[in-house]
């Protein structure tokens, strides 16, 4: 008889990977293999796991040790570099193996069902055969997977990014820094961390398409395939890029992997990228552990985004994993910004990461925008805009240009009050304000999402007219369409795009020059090349110089670097228009006959060493006097740290789990500093505390972790808490 012991991981919150029988029910069954699927009862469940080993001994009692119910022996088994990969995500992020393993795969192939699965393989089968050399239509393959609607639109919006940037399916010829770059990538034999810092619109992209081709072109010419994984940090930014990629490659297959996608779609694509046929797979943090079998360069675009780092679950950094696994494969790995993190750019400087700088902007003639000061003390603002930004705007309108307008605050005001009682639209649930959304006509909380109905009066004392305080976007658009009745002002923050598809909707408005002024939160400032924008507005950024968190002045100056960014993408059409429009009363009121593209930032702290860093475009400085600060500071990266929260009803029940749990064990060459509640304590009617964990060697951190937790887990607290590895909000 032929039995066999499989070990399998599950997504499980116990850390070990669990025994089972498995039996062949005919003879010429396969035998199981590491990497396979299996569906295997669970409790009470029928749960899908991965077999991790395939062997004949157990501890486990034969009277307890139950069967395998299938093998999903319809798909290739994943690789031992996938699983190894995974391991090595659970040791450093101290996570059941299960609980990295599982959640990644799409759903279709976590339940006890395969017909989503089978659905899929036979769509595959059918694009396969109808690709193969008897029908010599090899395009029809990218077009197969767009048949939803999904992929359809971002077919649509594709064409209308290859109308905007009529560049986008001819390569452009690189200019030298671009070439070197490529270059340098391609020329890597073997593992290589690049670290590609290129000024808001230098181009990079044209550099991850031209490497791509590459690596793939020198593969194939090998007689081997080869695979190109592109991650980006939000799933906004994927559609222009997908459009440019499918353009550039239309012989290729191209997938997406992201969590927008429909569940049948989600499968389909990491089909295809499991099974290889997808050569250029583009995805948002979670596609880092997509299975891809002929994977011979990692491309991380706007490296230092904070989206990188899931902040659930498993704690991932997306960008380290992909370093990690460029590594483990001995592959290039590219980590492109103009701002990149203080980590990747301490990493090149001790020549852990090799730098390729992109100095210029591509296009002919795009220069970097002028960075100005607006000084809120002397420009007093009631309704939030400055007289300068004012003009500025006008004479955008008068021009026919696009303006951006950025103001990282949703809502219509932040915070409800009472003058004549002082009453403040506290949240009952949390240590934070309810958020007054006037067109939804509605307060709310966006830490625990409580909705109240706006109300009519004050609830102590019955004034009836309550005040908004401060302003968020929703204030600004209302005051910018009564000020500018004529323009088209287009709102664009989570609230506007909670529909599915309507940010992709606004993105194309934009693109297609529908808008006259954009205005939104971070949404809007990230990688999007906006060709028509030559005016960014900044509002309001001050708040972030004086947080508590470290990292929010590197955050503040990443974003806006980012935000400018847009300004100035392209050339102005033409020099006629340029100069009648120089001749105008309107322009020349702005004083801006300079053609340059104009970033206005409004602050009452126009001295400050970030701004001062800003009007030079000097990321190189700012970064080095961070890296100064941060290292005579203790602060990452020259520490390491590791948080571990609790939440219970009580704080000092949190803080008491805490205080225990710093006490169980010696701990060398390790800090471990007090309990203290979080910053925002109460989310929810739960109270929160945190302790910080830290040591100046990674090593010494994680051989403490592994010990410590399996302890604290003993320990069987019934409060919910968490270890996050490599903290990014402290
Ligand atoms: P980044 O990602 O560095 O901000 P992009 O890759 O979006 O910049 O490129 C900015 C613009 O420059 C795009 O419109 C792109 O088409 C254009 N571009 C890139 N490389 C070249 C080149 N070699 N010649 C002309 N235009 C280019
Ligand atoms: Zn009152
Ligand atoms: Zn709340």
């Amino acid at each position: 008889m032929s039995g066999r012991i499989v070990k399998i991981a599950l997504d499980s919150p116990l850390d070990t990977e669990f025994d089972y029988r498995w039996s062949a029910r005919a003879d010429d069954e396969a035998e199981p293999q590491v990497g396979q699927l299996a569906l295997v009862p669970f409790g009470h469940r029928e749960v899908v796991g991965v077999v991790t080993a395939v062997g004949h001994a157990t501890d486990v009692d034969a009277s307890k040790l139950r069967d395998v119910m299938a093998l999903r022996t319809q798909l290739p088994p994943l690789s031992p570099a996938w699983l190894a990969l995974c391991r090595f995500a659970a040791d450093y992020y101290q996570r059941p193996l299960g609980e990295v393993m599982l959640p990644c795969l799409p759903k279709g192939l976590r339940t006890a069902s395969t017909v989503a699965l089978d659905r899929a393989l036979k769509k595959r089968a059918a694009a396969l055969s109808s690709a193969s050399p008897s029908s010599p239509s090899t395009a029809a393959r990218p077009a197969k997977s767009a048949k939803s609607t999904q992929s359809a639109k971002s077919v649509k919006s594709a064409s209308t990014v290859a109308v905007d940037a009529s560049s986008a399916s001819a390569a452009p010829t690189l200019n030298a820094g671009q070439q070197a770059a490529v270059d340098a990538i391609t020329a890597a034999q073997g593992y290589a961390a690049h670290l590609l810092f290129g000024v808001t619109g230098s181009g990079k992209t044209e550099v991850y398409l031209h490497a791509a081709q590459s690596v793939i072109e020198r593969a194939k010419a090998s007689g081997q395939a080869a695979q190109v994984l592109i991650l980006v940090p939000e799933i906004n930014l994927t559609p222009q890029l997908e459009g440019s990629v499918r353009a550039r490659f239309p012989q290729l297959q191209v997938v997406s992997l992201h969590s927008q996608l429909a569940e049948g779609e989600r499968l389909r694509h990491w089909v295809a990228a499991h099974h290889g046929d997808a050569a250029i797979v583009l995805g948002t943090r979670l596609s880092v552990l997509a299975a891809m079998p002929a994977l011979r360069l990692i491309i991380v675009d706007e490296e230092h985004d904070p989206s990188y780092k899931q902040q659930e679950g498993l704690r991932y950094s997306a960008r380290d994993l992909a370093v990690w696994r460029a590594r483990q494969l001995d592959i290039p790995v590219v980590l492109g910004s103009a701002t990149p993190s203080i980590e990747s750019w301490q990493h090149a400087a001790t020549g852990r990461y090799r730098r390729l700088d992109l100095t210029q902007r591509a296009a002919a003639n795009a220069q970097l925008p002028r960075v100005g000061l607006i000084d809120m003390e002397i420009n007093k603002a009631p309704d939030g805009l400055s007289a300068p930004l004012l003009t500025a705007l006008r004479a955008r309108l008068e021009r026919g240009e696009q303006s951006l307008l950025f103001l990282n605050r949703r809502g219509y005001a932040p915070v409800m009050h009472c003058d004549a009682c002082g009453w403040i639209s506290d949240c009952r649930r949390c240590t934070a304000f309810m958020v007054l959304h006037k067109p939804e006509r509605r307060l709310r909380c966006h830490h625990c999402s409580l909705e109240l109905r706006i109300p009519s009066s004050c609830p102590t004392c019955g004034n009836v007219d309550l005040q908004p305080l401060g302003r968020g976007t929703q204030r600004v658009e209302e005051h910018l369409q009564a000020l500018f009745p004529q323009a088209r002002v287009l709102r664009i923050d989570a609230d506007s795009t909670r529909r599915k598809g309507s940010a992709q909707a606004a993105f194309d408005a934009v693109h297609r020059g529908d808008v006259d002024i954009l205005l939104g939160t971070q949404m809007v400032a990230k990688g999007h090349d906006f060709q028509r924008l030559t005016l960014v507005g900044v509002i309001n950024p001050d708040t972030a110089l004086f947080s508590p968190d470290y990292r929010a002045g590197e955050r503040l100056f990443a974003q806006l670097m980012q935000v400018a960014g847009r300004a100035g993408r392209a050339a102005l059409a033409g020099d006629d228009a340029a100069n009648s429009a120089a001749n105008s009363a309107a322009a020349s009121a702005a004083g801006s006959a300079d053609r340059r593209a104009e970033v206005l930032v409004q602050t009452r702290y126009p001295t400050h060493p970030l701004y001062r860093a800003l009007l030079a475009h000097d990321y190189p400085g700012f970064a080095q006097a961070t890296l100064t600060e941060r290292r005579s500071a203790g602060l990452p990266p020259f520490m390491f740290q590791a948080l571990l929260r609790a939440e219970a009803k009580q704080l000092q029940v949190a803080l008491d789990f805490l205080q225990a749990a710093r006490d169980l064990m010696p701990c060398e060459g390790i800090v471990l500093n007090d309990p203290v509640p979080m910053t925002i304590t109460r989310v929810a009617g739960v109270e929160r505390a945190q302790l910080l964990i830290e040591s100046n060697s990674r090593a010494q951190l994680q051989a403490f972790l592994k010990p410590w937790l399996t302890a604290l887990r003993e320990q069987k607290s019934r409060l919910r808490w968490s270890l996050e590895v490599d903290p990014v909000d402290i």
